[in-house]
């Protein structure tokens, strides 16, 4: 059996309890090094095999993993965040049911999550933004033309980019060809809850320069939008814990 588990986004204590459980009991760990916090290899088990995926080919993981099924072994494919976004995780998966060989797998506290957590912001603020839209600019991994950076951002929503701090003055300039303007504010994420974890909070006309000075460009969440302007005016209270509305949990005041 293969468990592709989610590792959290960096602090070793962010993996689920079920994550953590299967670390504990696997013959085999491949795990994704150039992302994954190796702390969380503490939790295996002694004897247990480790393969570091960053240096290795598709071909070469499945490898690893049909080896292990044969001689009966339990595999966890140890993905950083969680492993639905952006994990390469469907190729591997299609592979393993060409060679009928059983899967499942366990969530993640994505970086995403993160990072908002990080910095103490909250997405969906109600009259700012009712919308996060994940995505990354088109990099050496193409991009689908009806998800252009210069389109999604036309909509003003809340935003992070993962794979794109190599790419500030492209991301910056694809954001202000949208509904962001100079002013709008922005956050750089490096490393969002590993010890070396940096919040950089910046505006999206500022985003490049300070990405530079600070030199990150890489292992970094963009976040963009109003959500992050902490202004106390500038969203709605929750319906949900308005005393006049009325719920299926809760009688409100109003008639
Ligand atoms: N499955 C992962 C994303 C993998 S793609 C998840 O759910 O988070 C890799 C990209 O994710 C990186 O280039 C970076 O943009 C982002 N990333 C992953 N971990 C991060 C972290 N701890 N802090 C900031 N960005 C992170």
């Amino acid at each position: 059996m293969i468990h592709f588990v989610g590792a959290g986004p960096g602090a070793p204590d962010l993996i689920t309890l079920r994550g953590a459980k299967l670390l504990g009991e696997a013959d085999c760990v491949i795990y994704a090094g150039s992302l994954v916090n190796p702390a969380l290899l503490d939790l295996t088990r002694e004897g247990c095999l480790c393969y570091n995926s960053a240096e290795m080919t598709l071909e070469e993981v499945l490898s690893v993993m049909k080896e292990m099924e044969g001689a009966g072994k339990t595999t966890v494919r140890l993905h950083t965040g969680d492993p639905s976004v952006y994990g390469a995780i469907r190729e591997q998966m299609d592979a393993l049911e060409a060679e009928n060989i059983a899967y499942d797998t366990v969530p993640g506290v994505s970086s995403f999550c993160g990072a908002a957590a990080a910095l103490g912001e909250e997405y969906t603020l109600p009259g700012v933004s009712q919308s996060v839209i994940l995505t990354r600019i088109a990099g050496r991994t193409p991009v689908p033309e009806g998800e252009r950076l210069e389109l999604l951002a036309t909509h003003g929503a809340s935003m992070v980019l993962f794979l794109s701090a190599g790419m500030l003055p492209q991301v910056q300039a694809a954001l202000l060809e949208g509904a962001y303007t100079e002013d709008t504010p922005a956050a750089l994420v490096y490393k969002a809850t590993w010890p070396e974890e940096r919040l950089l909070r910046c505006t999206v006309g500022t985003l490049a320069q300070r990405g530079a000075e600070a030199e990150i460009n890489k292992t970094a969440l963009v976040l963009v939008g109003e959500f992050l302007s902490h202004s106390q005016e500038g969203y709605q209270r929750s319906k949900l814990y308005d005393p006049s509305f009325t719920t299926g949990y809760r009688k409100g005041t109003a008639p």
